[in-house]
């Protein structure tokens, strides 16, 4: 836990330096986030993430959304940031897209949504729905590593260009990435189109169902 305090200090110096301080020179990329010392217990990771005010985000929001669905899952689904029916229930792609993304899951993939897990990038509703800043990407990205480390899932399907971004440091398009498999730390990532996306381009379903049977045949 001394690492996560040392973070939470940085971090107050950093706000204070946003308000005109001028003493430090620390941005949240300079921080070493990724080894903060986390639990290896899913639902400590939860109670620590359910009361983090690193970002601006905590600030906002009604509910965290920490995450959810099987530990010992091979197949994980990240996306941007929860919505407004996400931030109101807690629970990830729930709302419009998360009945897409679900019947991605369990029409095409055949597998119940409860067998998969799916978080995202941020754990906080950014204010309208607006893509989550780099700074708050970064706050955000060692509980996501961790989640990842616990649950150790064979694929990473990616769902949108923030994911795939966060995920990877490509900013590569997503039109142009998506259906590729990359190598990740010890798993493969797939990244398609975020289900948001495909509700206001249904003809891009095509290109998202072939990504899901590559994610069904590398299973
Ligand atoms: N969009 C996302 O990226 N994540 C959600 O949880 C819901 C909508």
């Amino acid at each position: 836990m001394k690492n996560l305090h040392n973070a939470l200090q940085l971090k107050q110096l950093q706000l204070l330096k946003q308000l005109g301080y001028r003493y430090t020179d620390i941005t949240p990329s300079e921080l070493e986030q990724d080894t903060l010392d986390l639990p290896d217990d899913m639902e400590k990771l939860k109670s620590i993430v359910l009361d983090c005010h690193l970002c601006e985000l905590s600030k906002s929001r009604q509910k965290v959304v920490f995450g959810e669905g099987l530990i010992k899952t091979e197949l994980m689904f990240i996306g941007e940031g929860p919505g407004a029916t996400e931030d109101s229930t807690g629970r990830p792609f729930v709302g419009r897209a998360g009945e897409v993304l679900t019947k991605m899951i369990e029409n095409v993939l055949h597998i119940p949504r409860s067998q998969v897990y799916i978080a995202n990038i941020v754990k906080c509703r950014p204010p309208n729905n607006r893509v989550p800043t780099e700074s708050e990407a970064l706050s955000c990205r060692p509980f996501l590593q961790k989640q990842i480390s616990l649950i150790q899932p064979k694929i990473i399907v990616t769902l949108g260009a923030t994911a795939y971004h966060y995920l990877t440091n490509d900013n590569s398009p997503i039109s142009r990435v998506r259906g590729t498999v990359i190598e990740g730390d010890g798993y493969r990532i797939i990244p398609t189109f975020h289900p948001s996306y495909l509700l206001r381009n249904p003809s891009a379903k095509k290109e998202a169902l072939a990504d899901l049977l590559k994610v069904k045949e590398l299973l």
